[in-house]
């Protein structure tokens, strides 16, 4: 049982017995829908009508004269509800339907999963509650009252910390004893199998597209793909179109830095040590004695402490390589793409922002990078304006 859904030695199927045969439903499902027609052809024209499937590939002229190479944009900022999120909401709500499920729940840190998921409850009339963090349902006060806006009930977690990985646990455990009619519809390309196989599925799309779009507008491929890491899942997207390619680099950028109030440092893969948590095996932030701890960056949507099994395998090969972007580039990626582009970035799409401008000089004119913008930034405002208060 451990040996399914494995990366390498990474991901498996850690998890307590009575959460087995509710996965291996699941997984059954997956297998039996994932390309069947009906499926795919219904799953096809919400992409599109309800989405806003393909999303275009922008050449970014004035941000890519300051990095110095061209650089264009995968711009999922442009889909319903602002992100890649509505992807993998999209997908598995379809198969909750499909499986004859009439309850969604899903765990959320920042709320911007629990904001898609809630979004996906209300398109297919599904009754959603959303499991979060205390402490997260005080620093997202606005994603808490769209989610409910959407008709989805939003469940204190008052556990651990207070943030995603208790809201993690708690949607386990209530799922175990609500197995019947309801879905857990995880929000990235971590937890146990089949899940990284399911939301890397429902992702694949952004790498599909773009590696279309590349030949189509650049004439070749690019020479590297950019995107941010959190749980993995619009990096994978993107990653999977190109994986194959070996001339094609592949760039994860996780939130980086030492923790101001703790010391510690926040990225995954750049600093995290191989355990076990919520039934995968992965790189995982966790002190001397094994203590997971959370991670704290300026953006909410990339602390997780653990990653997504697929991106562990990534690094150990060498295929992909992981660099970290301090908090400060990443207000700085922010407002250079807002001046140069008028596009304001998430701020967890706004790492890979950085890592570009860190190459400033060191690239040809010639080269193509490929970033994944992974959301919009409007979310994200009032985090800058505290952080970077504009002159008068
Ligand atoms: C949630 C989120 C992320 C991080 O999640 P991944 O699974 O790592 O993609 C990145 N960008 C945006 C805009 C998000 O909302």
């Amino acid at each position: 049982m451990k040996e399914k859904g494995r990366f390498g030695d990474y991901g498996g199927f850690y998890v307590p017995e009575v959460l087995i045969p509710v996965l291996e439903e699941l997984e059954g499902a997956f297998y039996r829908f994932y390309e069947d027609e009906q499926f795919v052809a219904e799953l096809g024209q919400l992409s599109k009508e309800y989405a806003g499937r393909p999303s275009p590939l922008y050449y970014a002229k004035r941000f890519s004269d300051y990095v110095g190479c061209r650089v264009y944009l995968k711009r999922e900022d442009l889909l319903h509800g602002g992100a890649h999120k509505v992807n993998n909401t999209l997908g598995q709500g379809l198969l909750a339907k499909y499986m004859g499920k009439t309850k969604l729940i899903a765990e959320t840190g920042a709320g911007q999963h629990g904001l898609a998921t809630a979004m996906i409850g209300a398109l297919f009339g599904m009754e959603t509650k959303i499991f979060m963090g205390v402490t997260d349902i005080e620093r997202q006060s606005v994603n808490v009252h769209k989610m409910k806006l959407c008709g989805a009930e939003v469940v204190d977690v008052e556990g651990g910390t207070g943030t995603l990985k208790d809201a993690i646990n708690d949607a386990l455990r209530y799922w175990t004893a609500h197995v019947r009619d309801t879905f857990y519809l995880f929000g990235s390309t971590c937890g146990p199998h089949p899940y990284p196989t399911i939301v890397k599925h429902f992702q694949i799309c952004i790498g599909k597209e773009a590696r279309r779009q590349s030949l189509e507008q650049i004439g070749r491929l690019p020479d590297m793909i950019v995107a941010c890491v959190g749980g993995g899942s619009n990096a994978i997207g993107i990653f999977s179109g190109f994986v194959d390619d070996k001339n094609v680099r592949l760039i994860g950028v996780e939130a980086g830095g030492r923790s101001l109030s703790s010391g510690r440092h926040a990225a995954t893969l750049v600093a995290g040590r191989v355990g076990i948590l919520h039934g995968a095996k992965a790189y995982l932030l966790q002190d001397e004695e094994g203590q997971v701890y959370d991670t704290e960056s300026v953006s909410a949507g990339l602390d997780y402490p653990s990653v997504g099994p697929e991106h562990c395998l990534l690094k150990d090969t060498g295929r992909a390589e992981y660099v970290a972007a301090e908090d400060e580039e990443v207000l700085d990626a922010f407002e250079l793409l807002s001046k140069t582009e008028g596009i304001l970035p998430a701020l967890e799409s706004a790492h890979a922002l950085a890592y570009m401008m860190s190459q400033k000089g060191k690239l040809s004119s010639e080269q193509v990078a490929v970033v994944n913008l992974s959301g919009r930034g409007d979310k994200d405002v009032s985090i800058v304006e505290k952080r970077r208060p504009l002159e008068q």
